[in-house]
């Protein structure tokens, strides 16, 4: 045995695999791309292109749609794209006043989604399960004449095991030590990969591939819901942590001589610019839940000085602990989802004020406050994207596996299986 030579041959395999990854990430984030597109994209030659393209070609997994002058005078450049028909994934939410789910094909085209809301206080861990099972044959029956699903993603409004699912606190939702993923998993079957994860963390994952942070590579994502979600990129990248925890910048604690929080400390940054506190400052109930929050701002917007105060002092209490957080991450960009994104107009300039006073002189002068672009949809595309990182990280083991059969495509699993699956669960 040549043992050089099968280094070499295993180098050029994890070369093939990454340059496969890099195309698909491409034309996955971007929709459609001529071949030169793909070349200054991702920095491989013409002819490797081509052959890398063949595979996906090859695999159904993509097709070349019509050509476009590639500046080369009589060569024009073949465009490719994902076929959304091809694969796709189911995604799902766990939000606190509502459930969602959705079908989202290659490409990130969204083929079919519901959301329902649901009344506070009627959250057990069996009511969402059932529930969210009827969501998902629903718009799995709505899309299945398309072969293959190739995983599922969820967000959910609690604090999150990566590798398990395993839901230590959604303190919103009553849930402490919920193993969800297990109990997802005895719903969906075993022939599917379930990856759950925060909410906020995939608010920001979604913000960041289609929404307003796309080409950032440091950003600082932060949801005002019941709860105050976050989510962070560094250097392109998701910042998990070790488990999956990080990002709960809701419970940072601002004010020690603040409110009780749900998660059993006090003065948590949640306490001073989460729903609650809104509704509180505007002079309502706490648990008015969305409509009151919807009235609040309708108030703000139309200048009725008790909801402008209210909202304005919740900006305050925004920018104090962004601040600090400018400090920690150096984002090059700061997201505001959630409620956090419809106020912005009323608060910016609040925002600004306590940035100026509570960052420090250098990453504050780079960092910029956005509005979040996807709204209420964040968590729902961002689970969508998580559940399709396997066959963005790795194509080829997707490509092998159809390679390894004749006949019809093999990878991932028929969504009308899964939809009989479902319906006998539900029955
Ligand atoms: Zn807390």
């Amino acid at each position: 045995v040549d043992l050089h030579r099968d280094d070499i041959g295993q180098r050029s395999e994890t070369v093939r695999r990454a340059n496969l990854s890099a195309i698909a990430r491409e034309l996955h984030a971007s929709g459609p791309l001529s071949r030169s597109e793909l070349v200054a994209r991702t920095g491989l030659t013409r002819s490797a292109i081509r052959d890398l393209i063949a595979e996906f070609v090859a695999a159904d997994l993509a097709e070349e749609v019509g050509s476009v002058p590639s500046g080369t005078p009589g060569r024009p450049s073949k465009v490719v794209q994902l076929d959304p028909y091809r694969a796709d994934v189911l995604a799902l939410e766990i939000a606190v006043d509502s459930l969602a789910a959705a079908v989202v094909g290659l490409g990130g085209h969204v083929l079919a989604a519901i959301r329902i809301d649901r009344p506070r206080g009627h959250s057990s861990v069996d009511d969402v399960i059932a529930d969210v099972a009827e969501l998902a044959a629903e718009v799995l029956e709505a899309t299945s004449r398309r072969p293959r699903l190739i995983g599922v993603g969820v967000a959910v409004a609690g604090v999150v095991k990566r590798n398990d699912g395993f839901v230590s606190l959604a303190p919103n939702l009553g849930w402490v030590d919920v193993p969800f993923g297990q109990r997802l998993a005895s719903v969906f079957g075993d022939g599917i990969a379930i990856s759950i994860a925060n909410d906020a963390d995939l608010g920001a994952l979604a913000e960041h591939r289609r929404g307003a942070a796309v080409g950032e590579t440091d950003v600082l994502f932060v949801a005002g819901e019941v709860g105050v979600g976050g989510g962070i990129i560094v250097d392109g990248k998701p910042l998990t942590g070790s488990a999956g925890y990080a990002g709960e910048v809701g419970h940072l604690r601002v004010n020690p001589d603040g409110l009780p929080c749900h998660c059993g400390s006090t003065g948590c940054w949640e306490t001073e610019i989460g729903e609650r506190a809104l509704l509180r400052r505007a002079g309502r109930a706490e648990d008015g839940g969305r409509v009151a929050v919807d009235e609040v701002l309708a108030d703000a917007f139309s200048g009725r000085p008790k909801a402008v105060r209210a909202v304005r002092e919740t900006g305050r209490w925004l920018g104090i602990g962004l601040g600090g957080l400018v400090n920690v991450f150096d984002p090059g960009l700061i997201v505001l989802g959630g409620f956090f994104g419809r106020i912005h107009p009323l608060i910016h300039d609040v925002i600004e004020l306590e940035l100026d006073r509570t960052a420090l002189a250098a990453p504050r002068a780079l960092v910029r406050v956005a509005p979040a672009a996807l709204g209420v949809d964040a968590p729902i595309l961002g689970a969508a994207e998580l559940a399709f990182e396997p066959l963005l990280d790795d194509p080829a083991m997707w490509l092998s596996r159809r390679r390894s059969r004749t006949g019809p495509t093999t990878v991932g699993l028929g969504a009308r299986t899964m939809v009989d699956e479902l319906r006998r669960v539900i029955a």
